[in-house]
């Protein structure tokens, strides 16, 4: 291998590149990798680590073989090379003949430079075969993670690598992540056996990112309010799964928010045109599973959302680097609720036992992250094995427990507490045996090892475990316990715990957040109560008024506004005929017909009361307009008898009645004389609307006891409803 000047690789960076300056730890790197020296490269997402596989090979005799986990990313990469002048190449399935053919002639006559090998195609003997032959300069590992099972992304493709980099001769390697916890990155030395290698940590913090965790609860108000509110701006949603995003990315599209969604179910062409108007800017906010955003490289991403709460830490922090490239605002929302770990914690089920352990594990660090009140960026970092500060966080209010910080509570005596335990049980155990010695659980372990003999034993056992549990955590956070690499769970004095044991000194905790009473998520439906408490001076307002306009009319006073759509109102404050339409039981046809005196109503109450209205939370369902009310509301036109309606539309009567109830709440005219007049004769349904004329309520089950169950049934009754509400209100 060789020597380049530093002005050699500066020259090469401007001219192949057209950049100026080497990023962070890149030109060192790129050094290192030209001694022939075995490089481990942690650098955060967007940091620019194909750079420093990609500027060596180009300086090299040879090529460079550059194994990438995912087809799709080693095209996009390939295909930008080839636009910089590069011969690169790609050595995958989906090759025809003639192609894979030229691949290999270019490779050995040494012109392609940087060879893309999928690890499949690694492991074909005919493939191991030619590269025998070819000039190998050196080996390139992205997303080496992958590796190792403890990670958020293992492919047990990439465990055989090394075995077979070791048949093409002693080459150097590279291996590259942006995420690696010590007990990976400790794994992916380990299976590339490159203990030796020379390692380059990029620091993982991302000071421009805002972190914050909120309750899922309410979610799709929460998800338009924050998208309304960076209107214009590009974004990220993730969901877990495909139904989700196509759920949240039709919501958005109703609620008037340039969106589309991306997951490995649609279409390629649909895909790549949906990623391609987010790069362009058609679109604001894609809606995505984690499929979405490897190899993306959009700078402004002003925000990623995450609507689930995610799988694992890593897969977390991954995500969230995609926000704020440039360097400007990225904030970072995710929605827990541990009902989506117990729901993900199914999904594991199938799984063999290890796996089914890690995944759990990963998913047990996601919740104390969430639930946790200390700073997020501390948590994060420490999770990656780096140690901050959080006093940096705190006065720049870089992550919600910064901004708006929970209770706190003298720690010095509890931590001294726990690491006597670690001590006292010689540093052997994880985190739910130090609860249980502390606590005096006399379990089966706690026996079997004697701690129940020990000092330490039931010292703490006021406490509930969770309380315990969190202190540990703390107690990891500052340093004075941690993780063993080499045995999962296990956790170790720190120089500082020890310390710490002999010394004490104070030291606040905090306590953590509360998700225990997060109920449903409580989504709006089509139809259902209105999402946010209503306004009760207002609604009594309201209802005074109806009171009033129904007498003036002579009409019910149901059939004015029904009781949720005035709750409704007394919501969202509309402030004209259109507002007034997007509200459940509210039709055009109503809006205009008694709609003026009640938003006059609101209007002077809005004034009054100096209440400033959010025409951004109004939420609309995507269900208003379902293609089932059209069809029902055009086969009526057309006089088709109801039970042929329901058969057409695989639906039962009842569900029948009850859209067209819906239909007609809200404000559709559905004219059903055609049907009742088969069914019921005049003088039934003359003596049903009186009824309907003259009641309190339109109560069904009232109106059977006054009409008589004898004369009419329930359908009867709850036709004529639409037929009289249809004629009066709407
Ligand atoms: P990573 O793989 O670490 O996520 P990339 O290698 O995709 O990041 O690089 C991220 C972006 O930074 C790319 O647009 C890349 O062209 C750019 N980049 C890399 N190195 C430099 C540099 N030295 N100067 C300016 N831009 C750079
Ligand atoms: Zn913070």
């Amino acid at each position: 291998m060789i020597e380049v000047q530093a002005d050699a690789l500066r020259d090469k960076l401007k001219e192949v590149f057209g950049y100026g300056q080497f990023r962070g730890n890149q030109e060192a790197i790129i050094q290192n990798i030209l001694t022939g020296q075995n490089t481990f490269v942690i650098m955060p997402t967007g940091a620019g680590k194909s750079l420093c596989y990609q500027l060596p090979a180009l300086m090299l005799d040879g090529t460079a073989i550059v194994i990438s986990p995912l087809i799709a990313l080693m095209k996009n990469q390939v295909d930008q090379l080839n636009a910089l002048g590069i011969n690169a190449k790609f050595l995958n399935s989906t090759l025809t003949k003639a192609e894979m053919n030229r691949v290999r002639r270019e490779t050995l006559d040494g012109s392609v430079k940087l060879l893309y090998v999928a690890p499949e195609s690694l492991t074909k003997q005919d493939n191991i075969d030619f590269l025998r032959q070819a000039q190998i300069n050196f080996v390139a590992i992205d997303e080496a993670h992958c590796i190792s099972e403890w990670g958020h992304d293992f492919r047990p493709e990439y465990r055989r690598i090394k075995e077979i980099i070791k048949q093409l001769g002693s080459l150097p390697i590279i291996a590259l992540t942006a995420t690696a916890t010590p007990k990976v990155q400790n794994d992916i030395q380990k299976n590339l056996q490159m203990e030796d290698a020379d390692l380059f940590k990029s620091s993982f913090n991302r000071e421009n990112l805002y972190y914050e965790v909120r309750p899922k609860k309410q979610a799709k108000k929460q998800l338009i309010q924050f998208v309304k509110q960076h209107k214009g701006k590009s974004g990220i949603i993730y969901c877990l799964s495909r139904k989700k995003v196509e759920e949240i990315a039709e919501f958005l599209k109703v609620n008037d928010v340039k969106a589309a969604p991306y997951h490995a179910g649609l279409d390629a062409s649909i895909r790549m045109k949906n990623q391609d108007d987010f790069l362009n800017e058609e679109v604001d906010v894609i809606v995505a599973t984690i499929a979405f955003g490897m190899g993306i490289d959009k700078p402004d991403v002003r925000f990623v959302i995450h609507y689930d709460t995610p799988k694992s830490l890593e897969g977390y922090y991954q995500e969230t680097g995609r926000a704020g490239r440039d360097g400007l605002e990225g904030l970072c929302l995710m929605f827990y609720s541990p009902n989506d770990i117990d729901k993900l914690e199914k999904f594991n089920k199938d799984k063999s036992v290890t796996e089914r352990d890690n995944a759990r594990l990963l998913l047990q660090e996601m919740a104390a992250y969430s639930e946790s009140a200390v700073c997020r960026r501390k948590q994060l970092l420490n999770y990656f094995g780096e140690q901050y500060d959080s006093a940096q966080c705190h006065s720049q209010q870089g992550c919600d427990n910064c901004k708006f910080p929970r209770e706190q509570f003298e720690g010095k005596e509890l931590i001294h507490t726990v690491l006597e335990a670690a001590q006292q049980t010689e540093e052997r155990f994880d985190m739910s045996h130090l609860s249980d010695v502390i606590r005096g659980e006399e379990n089966q372990y706690v026996v079997s090892y004697n701690h129940n003999s020990l000092p330490v034993y039931g010292k703490g056992n006021t406490d509930t475990d969770d309380h315990w549990r969190s202190v540990i955590r703390q107690t990891i956070l500052n340093n004075f316990l941690q993780k063993d690499i080499d045995n999962v769970g296990v956790l170790k004095l720190t120089p500082k715990g020890k310390d710490f044991l002999s010394n004490p000194t104070s030291l606040m905790l905090a306590k953590d957040r509360d998700f225990s009473n997060l109920g449903e998520e409580e989504e709006p439906e089509a139809n259902a109560a209105p999402v946010r408490s209503h306004d009760e001076a207002l609604f009594q307002i309201l209802k005074a008024l109806r009171k009033k306009v129904a007498h003036s009319k002579d009409l019910p006073p149901y059939v004015i506004f029904q009781d949720p759509s005035l709750e409704e109102m007394a919501t969202t404050y509309p402030k004209n005929q259109d507002d007034l339409v997007k509200i459940n039981g509210v039709g055009r046809g109503k809006a205009e017909k008694f709609g003026r005196p009640f938003l006059d109503a609101i209007q002077k109450y809005v004034e009054e009361n100096d209440i400033v209205t959010a025409d951004d939370v109004m939420i609309k369902t995507a269900g208003a307009k379902s293609k089932l009310k059209v069809s029902i509301i055009q086969s009526i036109d057309r006089k088709i008898a109801l039970e042929e309606i329901a058969d057409l539309n695989k639906i039962s009567y009842d569900e029948l009645l009850d859209e067209m109830e819906n239909i007609c709440f809200a404000g559709t005219r559905l004219n059903l004389d055609y049907y009742i007049e088969d069914i019921l004769d005049e003088e039934r349904i003359d003596d049903a609307y009186d009824y309907f004329l003259e009641a309190e309520s339109d109560d069904i089950d009232m109106a059977l006891d006054e009409l008589g169950e004898d004369d009419y049934s329930e359908d009867d009754l709850r036709l004529i409803r639409i037929k009289f509400l249809s004629e009066y209100a709407n």
